[in-house]
C-alpha cells in the first residue's frame, strides 16, 4: 500500500478523527488511482490511517481505519454492515414505519456510501468511483451480514457515470414501492434516477405537521415536489394545502400521495408554476397562509431563473413573509452542507428584519438518529430546519 503525506494542519484535524481527505491535505497526490488504498501519513512518515481514494463533490477520499494492522476486505465490511444494523434495531422493529437509512456513509464508518431501507429493499448510494470499483466485494459483504432483503437498487451518485440507477439483486421493486411513515403511506420509485419520492431525512418534521403544526390549518408548500409535507399535514387536519413546484412531473405525484391516503386531491392545490412567480400572484391576491413551508433545493435552474440558497434564500424568506397570517408558522429549511446551521439562522434572522416582522424560534430540527454523522466531520450534518412563529 502506498504512503501519501499530508500537510501538517490535515495532520493535525485527521488524527482528531477527521475522516474526509480533501484535496489541498495534499502537496501534491501525485498519480493515485480512483479506487487506490493508501496509507496518510504525517510529514515525519508517522502513521495516521488507512482510506482510499475516491473524488466527490468535496473531497478526493477517506480515510476508513486509524490501526494499521486492520484489514479492509470482506470482514471488514461485513462488520460495518452489522454494527450499522444494530444500531437501528429500533427502526426495524418500529410497526408504523419501514422506511429509514441503514448505512450514512462516514458517519457509519464509510465514507462514499449510503444505504437506505425501504420496506425490505436496500438502496446503495455511491458518492465516487474509487469504490464503487470494489462493489463486488461490498455487496457480497452485505449479502452475508443482512441476507434477508428483499431486493438491492443502486444509485450511482459521481460525476460521468453512464446510469444513475440499477437492480442489482433479488426482487424488482414494485412501481409503486407504498412505504409507510408514523402510519402515513408514501407512493416512492425507486427503479429509476436519484430520488425515489420522499426525502426520508425530513421524517421528524412530517411527523410534527401531523401531530401539531397542521391541524386546522392552511398550508403552502413551495417546492412541493412529491407533496410529502402537505400529504403529513392533511393527515393531520389541516383543511387546504398548496402545492408549488415547477416539475411538471410533481403533480401527478402529488395527486397519489394523496390519494393512497384516502385523501381527497381535489380538496387541495396543485400547481406547476415557479415558485417566485407563485409568490407574486398569492401577493397580488392578498393570500393569507398559516403555515409556509420553505425547502429548496441548494441550486436549481428552471427555465426562467436559476436559483442558489447562499444568493436568494433571504428574499425568498422575504417574500414568504408577506403572505404569512398573522401568528403564522414558517418552517425554513436547507440542506447544503455550505451553510453551517448559525449562517442560516442568519439569513432568516435578515429576511425579519428587513421586513420588520417578528417571530420566536419554536423548535429546530437538524438530521434524524439514523442518519448518523460523524461529530468530526460537521459537513456531513448537513439538514437545517427552523420553525418560527410570527408574533406581529
Ligand atoms: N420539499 C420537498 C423536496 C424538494 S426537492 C420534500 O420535502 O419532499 C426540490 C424541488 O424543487 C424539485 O421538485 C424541483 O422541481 C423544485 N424546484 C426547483 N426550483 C424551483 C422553482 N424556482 N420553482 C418551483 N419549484 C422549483
Amino acid at each position: 500500500m502506498r504512503k501519501l503525506k499530508v500537510k501538517t494542519l490535515a495532520a493535525n484535524r485527521l488524527k482528531k478523527g477527521y475522516k474526509a481527505l480533501e484535496e489541498y491535505d495534499f502537496k501534491t497526490m501525485e498519480d493515485v488511482a480512483q479506487g487506490e488504498f493508501v496509507e496518510i501519513t504525517d510529514q515525519n512518515n508517522n502513521f495516521i490511517g488507512k482510506g482510499y481514494i475516491g473524488e466527490e463533490d468535496r473531497t478526493v477520499g477517506w480515510i476508513l481505519t486509524t490501526n494499521k494492522d486492520e484489514p479492509i476486505d470482506s470482514n471488514f465490511y461485513d462488520r460495518h454492515f452489522r454494527m450499522a444494523q444494530n444500531a437501528r434495531t429500533a427502526y426495524y422493529a418500529d410497526k408504523s414505519t419501514n422506511a429509514f437509512r441503514l448505512f450514512n456513509a462516514s458517519g457509519d464508518g464509510i465514507g462514499g456510501i449510503t444505504i437506505d431501507y425501504y420496506d425490505g429493499f436496500y438502496i446503495f448510494s455511491w458518492f465516487n468511483k474509487g469504490l464503487y470499483d470494489y462493489r463486488e466485494q461490498i455487496y457480497q459483504a452485505f449479502k452475508v451480514a443482512i441476507p434477508d432483503f428483499k431486493g438491492i437498487v443502486e444509485k450511482i451518485r459521481f460525476k460521468n457515470a453512464e446510469i444513475q440507477s440499477r437492480h442489482v439483486a433479488g426482487a424488482t421493486p414494485p412501481e409503486p414501492l407504498l412505504i409507510k411513515e408514523n402510519g402515513i403511506q408514501y407512493a416512492t420509485y425507486i427503479n429509476e434516477g436519484w430520488m425515489t419520492g420522499i426525502f426520508l431525512d425530513q421524517r421528524n418534521v412530517r411527523r410534527r405537521l401531523m401531530e401539531e403544526w397542521g391541524t386546522g390549518k392552511t398550508v403552502l408548500n413551495t417546492f412541493s415536489y412529491t407533496g410529502a409535507f402537505s400529504v403529513a399535514a392533511a393527515m393531520g387536519g389541516a383543511v387546504k394545502t398548496v402545492n408549488i413546484d415547477a416539475a411538471r412531473r410533481s403533480k401527478a405525484k402529488t395527486i397519489e400521495q394523496f390519494e393512497v391516503n384516502g385523501l381527497n386531491p381535489d380538496d387541495h392545490e396543485i400547481r406547476v408554476i415557479d415558485v417566485f412567480d407563485y409568490l407574486d400572484y398569492a401577493k397580488k391576491h392578498q393570500l393569507k397562509f398559516d403555515i409556509i413551508i420553505l425547502d429548496p433545493p441548494t441550486f436549481a435552474r428552471t427555465k426562467k431563473r436559476t436559483f442558489s440558497v447562499e444568493k436568494d434564500y433571504v428574499g425568498l424568506v422575504q417574500e414568504a413573509l408577506e403572505i404569512l397570517a398573522d401568528n403564522g408558522l414558517l418552517i425554513a429549511s436547507s440542506n447544503t452542507w455550505k451553510l453551517s446551521r448559525d449562517d442560516f439562522y442568519q439569513m432568516i434572522n435578515e429576511a425579519f428584519d428587513k421586513e420588520e416582522v417578528d417571530a420566536y424560534l419554536l423548535e429546530e430540527y437538524g438530521l434524524p438518529e439514523d442518519f448518523k454523522i460523524n461529530e468530526q466531520y460537521p459537513e456531513s450534518d448537513y439538514l437545517k430546519v427552523m420553525v418560527l412563529e410570527k408574533t406581529s
